[in-house]
């Protein structure tokens, strides 16, 4: 999910990152690839404007231009503009108490996944101790009324339908009745679809919102269609005044734009987001994770906190006296190669750390970070003390040779290692002293 938008937000701030203090002008242009990247992933041209304008708004001015993180805090600033944009959320559905019937009217454009919605929604009602009913008010599609059926059989719960009556309202307020006859406490309206918004569905609609009185108008957009769900969203709400919006299919390669512009387009909170075909695929919508997975940042802050419950404080300590002597050899390499790989599976680690994920990706699927990790080992461990100590000076061509022949590898990859260490070192012997954010922080520039 997300990653079009995540690949693009990705590169525009590591245009940011590692520029020392922020200034007008190089932020001007990582601003503008980050308004490159929302528009591509199809946020709305006025929501990117917005958007771009508090994102600057925040950011140009003496509190980043005189911070000592400006690249950490321009990406904290447009992480907290995304999360403005698609929040605050009440996931609540404002249910009445259970001697009462509470009515959530359904609506959506066909193909949105508004019946497997109602679906969706009935079982985490029943789940939560709730007594739901189904009601198939969609009368232009007759398989829609069968569809729901099947549902409240898979789910046990009650369906509401009447195939002979073509009066969508009046199929609304037998089934409140007969919710009331059946000890019901919620009744979920899957209303009619069409393909495209019209005059004659949003008539309907409006009939049923003024003669039944639903509780909570609650939309379904196909999260997949971009700009399209948007654009729904405007004209339902115009003629509904909803109560939040579920957008569904989040589980596919959909882009990020629509879930960031239905809330600045319409106001309209998302409540829930479809995950899955599945009747359990329904979740929150938490505008903070999403904005993280938008952002690229992974689980960075979880993995800066498990280094530093992992790795082992003292081996730390005695290294970093180490490399600022000098004194980092190929033993000590080793063993941050296995503090690594003590954090997790490599896959893992690697999609956790900004940047990397889409590196690993790049490598293509026959990669497998644990054997390299297993082959960097073994040719360390065929060198003697005095070529781990000096590899770059030490190992001649002869020896590299031999070195392979005891590790089963080839000799230039002898050579790619010890120019890995070398790059390495140079980095720890730069990192020597400083804690581990800042480390993390290097390793990412
Ligand atoms: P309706 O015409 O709006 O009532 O749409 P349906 O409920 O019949 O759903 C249309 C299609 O979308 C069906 O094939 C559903 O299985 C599928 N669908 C619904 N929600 C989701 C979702 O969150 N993820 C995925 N992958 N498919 C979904």
């Amino acid at each position: 999910m997300f990653e079009g938008l995540q690949d693009g937000l990705g590169s525009a701030l590591k245009t940011l990152r590692g520029k020392g203090k922020l200034s007008e002008s190089n932020m001007r242009d990582g601003l503008k690839l980050v308004e490159k990247s929302l528009l591509e992933a199809d946020v709305s041209f006025e929501v990117v404007r917005t958007f771009m304008s508090r994102v600057t708004e925040q950011a140009v001015g003496e509190k980043v231009l005189k911070s000592l993180n400006p690249d950490e805090q321009v990406v904290g600033i447009v992480h907290q503009a995304l999360i403005d944009l698609m929040g605050p959320v009440d996931h609540s559905l404002h249910l009445k108490g259970k001697d009462e019937v509470t009515v959530l009217m359904m609506c959506g454009l066909q193909g949105s996944g508004k019946t497997t919605t109602c679906g969706k929604l009935g079982r985490m009602l029943k789940e939560s101790g709730r007594k739901p009913l189904l009601v198939a008010a969609d009368l232009q599609r007759p398989a829609a009324i069968d569809q729901l059926h099947v549902l409240g059989e898979q789910l046990g719960i009650d369906v509401y339908s009447d195939r002979t009556n073509k009066d969508p309202v009046k199929v609304c307020n037998a089934a409140l009745k007969e919710a009331k006859k059946l000890g019901v406490d919620v009744v979920i309206l899957d209303t009619a679809g069409r393909l495209h918004v019209d005059d004659e569905l949003m008539g309907q609609l409006t009939n049923i919102d003024r003669q039944c009185g639903p509780d909570q108008a609650l939309l379904v957009v196909d999260g997949m269609t971009g700009q399209d769900a948007v654009n729904s969203a405007k004209a339902f709400n115009q003629a509904l005044e909803l109560d939040g919006v579920v957008m569904t299919k989040l589980d596919g390669d959909a882009r990020g734009g629509a879930a960031l512009s239905v809330k600045q387009v319409t106001g309209v909170p998302i409540k829930f987001i479809g995950t899955g075909e599945h009747l359990d695929a329904l979740e929150e919508f938490h505008p903070d994770r999403m904005a993280g997975r938008i952002l690229g940042q992974g689980d960075i802050l979880s993995l800066v906190e498990k280094a530093q419950r992992e790795f082992d404080q003292d081996e730390m300590l005695a290294q970093e006296e180490k490399m600022r002597k000098g004194e980092f050899t190929l033993d000590d390499f080793r063993k941050q190669l296995g503090q690594i790989t003590k954090l997790g599976p490599m896959q893992k680690v690697m999609g956790m750390i900004p940047g990397m994920g889409g590196m690993m990706d790049s490598l293509g699927d026959d990669v497998d970070p644990e054997a390299d990790m297993k082959r960097l080992f073994g040719i360390i461990d065929a060198m003697t003390a005095e070529e781990k100590r000096n590899p770059t000076k030490v190992i001649d061509q002869s020896r590299r040779r031999r070195i392979a022949a005891g590790s089963g590898v080839q000799p230039n990859e002898v050579n790619d290692l010890v120019k890995q260490f070398d790059a390495m070192a140079q980095m720890m012997t730069a990192m020597a002293g400083k804690g581990i954010k800042e480390r993390m922080k290097m390793a990412r520039e």
